[in-house]
């Protein structure tokens, strides 16, 4: 196992767009791996390369039933909305109401860059939609209605 840093909101690398992944390789599986490692570690529910200083079109999201990996990404179908909290592994401690599409459909490339399509509604919905925006350059941030407040974590 092994984790990487992951990026606070500030640092440049969040705000630019991230390139396409060809082809896969040792390096970028390894990548993956550590990705899943750091989001599990840190208890989020999404990972996107940005967050740990690389501009590839890979994120990774687990809320719950099991890893997803998606290689360059796209929403290509939308409907519904729902308004919640959100928050990000790169603004700790944070959240804010954010307005998201309530089903989504994504095309992405798994581990293997083999084609899969995954189809998320509320959560899942919402996870998809802010990784996606990381992989160009964008935090919740800029979305959030109202302003951001404080989280408290329960302990477990
Ligand atoms: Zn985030």
């Amino acid at each position: 196992m092994a984790l990487r840093q992951i990026r606070i909101q500030g640092d440049a690398v969040l705000e630019k767009t991230c390139r396409e992944v060809k082809e896969m390789t040792p390096r970028i599986r390894e990548l993956i791996d550590d990705m899943l490692d750091t989001m599990y570690d840190a208890n989020g529910v999404g990972l996107a390369g940005p967050q740990v200083g690389v501009l590839k079109r890979i994120c990774v999201i687990d809320i719950g039933d099991g890893p997803i990996v998606l290689v360059n990404p796209v929403i290509v179908s939308s409907d519904g909305e729902q308004t919640g909290d959100e928050g990000c592994l790169s603004l700790p401690g944070k959240a804010g109401q954010v307005t998201r599409p309530n089903h989504v459909i994504v095309r992405a490339l798994n581990a293997d860059m083999e084609e899969i399509e995954v189809e998320g509604e509320t959560l899942l919905a919402r996870a998809l939609c802010h990784e996606i925006d990381h992989l160009d350059g964008h935090m919740y941030t800029e979305k959030v209605e109202g302003s951001l407040h404080d989280v408290t974590y329960e302990e477990d």
